[in-house]
């Protein structure tokens, strides 16, 4: 079962303005800001602007207006901060074994510098 969405999570307070994000792009689906804590020389967050959980919540239940829009956002992005030159990462933290720390779904996108392995043990 889906677990219910948490309005108070930090992203749904970035979304209502109430804590501060330095916005990279803004637009009718999608924000993206930077990582507070980086783990790539980019690393950039793109958040859907609706109350999605996580990868699963948005792709089951989101409309085809909201997935294009919010992965229109992601194509921007990459295109934006340069990373598509020499690659990148996309990752979605789902859930407790996914590692989720914020329950508002987003894509992490990482580049700037070789990344490694996809997953250390
Ligand atoms: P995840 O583990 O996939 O849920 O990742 C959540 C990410 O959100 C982490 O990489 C955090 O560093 C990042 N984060 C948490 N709070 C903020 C914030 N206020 N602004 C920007 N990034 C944040």
């Amino acid at each position: 079962m889906q677990t219910p969405y948490d309005p108070q999570n930090v992203f749904a307070r970035i979304l209502r303005g109430e804590i501060p994000c330095q916005k990279l792009h803004d637009d009718e689906f999608a924000l993206a800001f930077p990582d507070i804590r980086p783990q790539a020389p980019i690393h950039i967050l793109i958040i859907p602007k609706g109350p999605y959980v996580d990868a699963a919540h948005f792709a089951q239940t989101a409309s085809n207006d909201e997935i294009a829009g919010f992965w229109r956002a992601v194509g921007l992005m990459v295109a934006q901060c340069g990373a598509g030159t020499n690659g990148f990462r996309l990752i979605a933290n789902s859930g407790e074994y996914g590692g989720q720390e914020v329950p508002h779904f987003h894509i992490h996108l990482l580049g700037g510098a070789p990344l490694g392995p996809m997953l250390s043990r």
